[in-house]
């Protein structure tokens, strides 16, 4: 029988490319957000807008449904995350003490939830040249942030309800997803979407000044999007029943993340930092156990994510510096706000 699954955050970057895969894989999927995917037409059976702060919606949402994939949250980059602490800990706490408990409530089987490597202390993370962080790292906890304050709570929640309840839970921890179809301005971006915008800027309109902040020898690990939903879905299939990292090795400074787009934009840059919050100083993930469990790791390497990702934010960039609006936004100015099938 066709799994029925439902994805929250399914207008946002990673849960719209999860609907997708989800499709492809036979699955009927429900899509549930605040708002409409802002780049494409959604590809999922029904889509709905609600906001799973409140548990009645979150009732609504997880009726009918056999697994459910948790990925709404209120989120951004490090200057969003940085200065929005009580907000993003209030939001998400809400979203997902609701969600899990209306997944109980309805005998939901399979449940996945979306974790971050902010989980991971802040003194394990002082150096550039860090230490690649193991699961078990994650204790004795020191997140940096309010937003990893709560998704390490929420692991706590899914573990706990696995143990209490008849319900399966998975739980990724991403490490820096990029790709096309992601937020690229409007200050909740990520770093490698900011650094292709600002490289087509300079690319397009000729200043070639690029603004990195802090000193750009901050280092991280970069995961693209093919690879973090087809994480997602293999850890859902498998027995593994601990948090597990799903990202690259590959370790790489900011300056050379921004080196590297330039170079795949064929423009030449100048780096100037200035300050700005950067985060822990450098951050990796060790594989190991996503091997171990998955028998799989991303295999997509950064040079190819990063084209593709830089093709499409430059086309993004021309689109707005000719005052075009992007045709699929102008599509989603649905009558009906409550259900919007799919034009495609
Ligand atoms: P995103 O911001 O693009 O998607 C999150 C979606 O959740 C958004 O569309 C947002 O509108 C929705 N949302 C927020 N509040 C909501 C509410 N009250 N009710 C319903 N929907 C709501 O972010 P993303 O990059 O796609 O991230 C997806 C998940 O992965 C999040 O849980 C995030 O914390 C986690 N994560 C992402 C990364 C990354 O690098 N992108 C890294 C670590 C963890």
């Amino acid at each position: 029988m066709q799994t029925r699954v439902l994805v929250t955050g399914a207008g946002g970057f990673i849960g719209h490319h999860l609907v997708n895969f989800l499709k492809r894989q036979g699955c009927w999927v429900r899509g549930v957000d605040v708002k409409w995917p802002e780049f494409m037409l959604t590809q999922a059976d029904d889509f709905r807008i609600a906001d799973l702060r409140d548990s009645a919606a979150c009732d609504e949402a997880v009726r009918g449904i056999d697994h459910i994939y948790a990925l709404a949250a209120d989120m951004g980059g490090m200057g969003f995350i940085s200065a929005n602490h009580a907000q993003i800990l209030h939001n998400n706490a809400l979203i997902n003490l609701h969600t899990i408990e209306a997944a109980r409530r309805h005998g939901i089987k399979r449940y996945f939830y979306a974790s971050s490597a902010c989980v991971y202390p802040e003194y394990r993370q002082v150096e550039a040249d860090v230490t690649a962080l193991k699961e078990e790292h994650a204790y004795p906890a020191q997140p940096q942030d309010g937003y990893g304050w709560e998704k390490l709570i929420s692991e706590r929640l899914c573990e706990y309800y696995m143990g209490d309840y008849e319900i399966q839970t998975r739980v990724a921890r991403f490490h820096n997803v990029f790709g096309p179809l992601g937020t690229w301005d409007g200050g909740r971006e990520k770093v490698p979407a900011a650094l292709c915008r600002k490289i087509a800027y300079a690319k397009i309109i000729g200043n070639r000044e690029i603004e990195i902040w802090g000193d750009g020898q901050q280092t991280r690990s970069f995961c693209y999007i093919d690879d973090c939903v087809e994480g997602i879905y293999r850890l859902m299939q498998s027995d593994h029943g601990e948090p597990l990292n799903l990202g690259s090795d590959r370790l790489v400074t900011i300056n050379q993340l921004a080196d590297m787009i330039a170079g795949i934009a064929n423009v030449d840059i100048t780096k100037k930092h200035i300050p700005g919050p950067q985060g822990v100083r450098g951050r990796n993930s060790d594989n190991s156990r996503l091997r171990e469990a998955l028998g799989w790791e991303p295999c997509v390497s950064l040079e190819q994510g990063l084209a593709q990702t830089y093709a499409w934010i430059e086309k993004q960039v021309q689109q707005q510096l000719s005052g075009r609006v992007n045709p699929v936004i102008k599509t989603f100015q649905p009558s009906n706000p409550v259900r919007l099938r799919p034009a495609i």
